[in-house]
């Protein structure tokens, strides 16, 4: 086992939206198996017919591709133990559920939904095992020539693992150690349908993971109380030696870290609970998306990795590589993650900053070209070098650095009133008059000028600068004064001081 290829599945269901819980868990399954050069796969557990959801799957690969998480082998890259679609691998899973009829380790039984549902009524607590199954209509009480019989004439089955009582499981687990069950509390679960001929979730789960290989089962703790039944299914196939090892991750919790997060969180608090913007095929719903809502692919793999673990150092932005070479499934937390997603956006701002004036003016460009804005790209990129510190996201630029390339409109009511002092219109046909004469406009010649002459006058510094400020900007927020002088331009500038000398005087 140890010297074996370490190879790891994320096996979604295609039932709806890839939540970004799975995109954790599959986000540890890809840092695991990068650290020990391994093998990343993806499965579609696409057995319940019932709950398919058409775009799930297209969906899932899209997410992967968005955040540039690559699996090694899936339905869409192909692979040496395909195919990766249950549902395409229908006729696999027949003999083993035979190989397990044929030892006596499950059954077939014929209760119909009525019949169930009639003994749920009448036992409290009912559970189909040991201690109820020689009570119902299966190939343990039913003589095998009517077994055949019912079978032949078209009535539906299913099969049950027989599960025997009172034996201790136990389920070795990476993150949680030592996990020990009864039997008894388990339940004979339904391996296989006759009525679509497809095994079901934990038949086709166990089958594919041994047949493809895989060497740990790293998911959701909401698996966790299927392991026992996995490991038992393991046993009875005789798999035992290349069982892989289990690790169930802690969940993910409600920002107030009580109870599990759920799209109403989401809603509730106005942040997205899935990687991209879903429409629901039925119901033409639309929820939110991490990348629709303008977080970047890196910074949501960063807060998704640290929601759960931590390197243990104090280190916070860590990189794909970073995360890879740092990444310890034993040192996985065993209780919840509150989901912080204030935290998420702290992390946009975080990798905003490290990313490029120019990276970050290519993504602003179509924001502006939206505006009907076409100026130089140079200009943009000194721009967002004085802005970028102010945003979470890329949207919020234009807030920000708007009046670059527009001139106030009106000017804020609030600000007019404690900035534009008596004095205002004077002092800045004063300051035009000053700025006229100003040869080189960059932000130091200009601010060269401009202080030693409100020095020399004797003027109060905070009135004029602000006064000034309110002219260029309609309201008292932006970056250093002169910086946006040198940007605007001296004609731009005395334009806006014209204005705002008439507007408000
Ligand atoms: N199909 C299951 C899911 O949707 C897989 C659980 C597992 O990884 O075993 O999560």
């Amino acid at each position: 086992m140890t010297n074996k290829k370490v190879r790891v599945r994320f096996a979604p269901s295609p039932t709806g939206p890839l939540h970004i819980g799975g995109v954790r868990t599959a986000l540890y399954n890809y840092l695991f198996t990068k650290q020990h050069q391994g093998d990343f796969i993806l499965r579609i557990e696409d057995t319940d017919s019932q709950r398919f959801v058409t775009g799930a799957e297209e969906y899932i690969i899209r997410t992967f591709e968005w955040l540039g998480i690559s699996f090694d082998e899936g339905p869409h890259k192909g692979g040496n133990y395909g195919p990766y679609r249950q549902s395409e691998r229908k006729n696999i899973y027949k003999q083993y559920v035979d190989q397990l009829l044929d030892k006596g380790l499950a059954y077939i039984a014929f209760d119909t939904p009525a019949e169930l549902e009639a003994k749920r009524n009448e036992t409290a607590n009912f559970q189909y095992d040991a201690s109820t199954r020689m009570s119902m209509n299966n190939s343990l009480t039913l003589s095998p020539e009517e077994v055949q019989s019912r079978i032949e004439s078209g009535d539906q089955y299913v099969v049950r693992i027989k599960i025997e009582p009172e034996q201790t499981i136990v389920v070795n687990d990476v993150i949680r150690g030592k996990v020990t069950v009864n039997s008894s509390i388990l339940d004979d679960k339904v391996l296989y349908k006759s009525a679509d001929q497809l095994p079901t979730y934990h038949l086709a789960n166990i089958v594919d993971d041994h047949l493809m290989e895989i060497t740990h089962v790293i998911r959701g703790e909401e698996w966790l109380p299927s392991a026992p039944l996995h490991v038992t299914l393991y046993k009875y196939l005789e798999w035992e030696d290349s069982m892989p090892q289990f690790a169930h991750l802690p969940l993910l919790l409600k920002p107030e870290g009580n109870g599990k997060l759920s799209k109403r969180d989401g809603d509730r608090l106005g942040f997205p609970v899935f990687p991209l913007e879903w429409k629901d095929p039925k119901t033409g719903d639309v929820s939110s998306g991490y990348r629709e809502t303008g977080y970047l692919p890196e910074a949501v793999i960063n807060f998704l990795a640290l929601l759960g673990w931590n390197p243990g150092d104090g280190r916070e932005v860590l990189s794909l590589a970073d995360l890879t070479e740092a990444f310890c499934l034993e040192k996985c937390s065993k209780s919840g993650a509150k989901f912080d997603y204030k935290k998420g956006e702290w992390f946009n701002h975080q990798y905003i900053q490290l990313k490029s004036d120019e990276e970050i003016a290519e993504l602003f460009l179509p924001l502006l070209n939206e505006k009907g804005i076409n100026a130089p790209f140079d200009k943009i990129v000194k721009i967002v070098s004085l802005v970028k510190e102010r945003v979470n996201f890329i949207k919020e630029l234009w807030e920000q650095a708007s009046f670059f390339f527009e001139a106030p409109q009106s000017y804020d009511e609030k600000t007019v009133k404690k900035r534009w002092k008596e004095d205002s219109a004077a002092r800045m046909t004063e300051l035009s008059g000053i700025l006229e004469s100003v040869e080189d406009f960059s932000a130091k010649s200009t601010e060269d000028i401009v202080i030693p002459w409100i020095e020399s006058k004797g003027y109060s510094m905070g009135n004029i600068m602000n006064a000034f400020r309110l002219a260029l900007v309609g309201e008292s927020k932006g970056p250093h004064i002169f910086d946006i002088t040198e940007i605007l331009g001296k004609e731009e500038v005395l334009n806006r001081l014209r204005q705002a000398i008439q507007t408000l005087k």
